[in-house]
């Protein structure tokens, strides 16, 4: 085991924890694989879809536009990532094609699935989205007039928020054993399908390091960083929930989570009281 200088710890060769340095100064620059950390001049790059290609090609988005924080619009297709083609296979086989086989079936099938396997792979699978989807955020420019400032969205976040999630993320490449408290609030709600109705959305935030993903007759919520602790506190309301919920639906709970974790974050009272409840359970 190799303990380096900014604490990243290697063993056989590979970073099983990039450290908050590394992951600031390295991955959140763009110019490595977001997951083993290696340059394009050290490894064969391929790049990774932000929302893996099976989903574009399920719904038909290749074409489609997704909405930036900027509010501009931009191609699926293209959107995509840094990632090298070892690390984007290994993706594929261990996170991609089992979520996908999964996502085949309907809201039963992946309950009963969750009721009997847990959530690990889901909540690793979300959390990859999440990251992918921010890191994005380093190369695309805040204002898209190009005689104004060139700075970029994520220039704007505190990256050290999200290296828990990026930890999380690619856990299916270090295989760290997960501790359950690390897993955060992960809701599978029924969704209405109508013939009006898309049957697909994603949204995902920031603030609330949250992310919402509707499939067909699939809602499935995930707040990556609040130890279950926004779930705690809206477990009485999500269980009246009996019925499948309209797309609108589905946003205002995806909204009042957001909302949950954002105020725990605010308050240290009210996370001193969860440490408490949560070690009582
Ligand atoms: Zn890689």
């Amino acid at each position: 085991m190799i303990l380096t200088l900014d604490k990243s710890v290697i063993i056989d060769g590979i970073y099983k924890y990039l450290s908050v340095e590394k992951f600031k100064n390295e991955i959140c620059k763009g110019e490595v694989c977001f997951i083993c950390g290696a340059k394009e001049s050290e490894k064969e790059f391929n790049n990774e879809h932000i929302l893996p290609d099976w989903i574009l090609r399920k719904f038909n988005l290749h074409s489609k536009s997704i909405a930036l924080p900027n509010l501009a619009r931009f191609k699926y297709y293209n959107y995509k990532i840094p990632c090298c083609k070892e690390c984007n296979s290994l993706l594929g086989k261990e996170v991609e094609n089992p979520i996908s086989q999964l996502f085949s079936q309907d809201y039963t099938f992946l309950t009963e699935h969750v009721k009997f396997n847990g959530i690990r792979t889901i909540f690793v699978w979300l959390s990859l989205i999440y990251i992918k989807s921010h890191l994005k955020d380093n190369f695309l420019r805040i204002d898209r007039d190009f005689r104004s400032s060139d700075l970029k969205i994520g220039e704007l976040y505190d990256w050290e928020t999200m290296h828990h999630i990026h930890c999380v993320a690619r856990s299916f490449y270090t295989k760290c054993n997960i501790s359950q408290d690390a897993f955060g609030t992960i809701v599978i709600l029924p969704a209405k399908v109508l013939s009006y109705y898309s049957n697909f959305d994603y949204c995902d935030t920031y603030d609330g390091k949250a992310v919402l993903l509707r499939m067909n007759d699939i809602c499935i919520i995930a707040i990556l960083n609040d130890s279950c602790g926004s779930l705690s506190l809206y477990g009485k309301e999500l269980c009246r929930l009996t019925s499948p919920l309209s797309p609108l639906q589905c946003r205002e709970v995806f909204a009042n989570l957001i909302l949950i974790n954002q105020k725990i974050r605010k308050n240290q009272l009210i996370i001193r009281h969860l440490k408490i409840q949560i070690n009582l359970q």
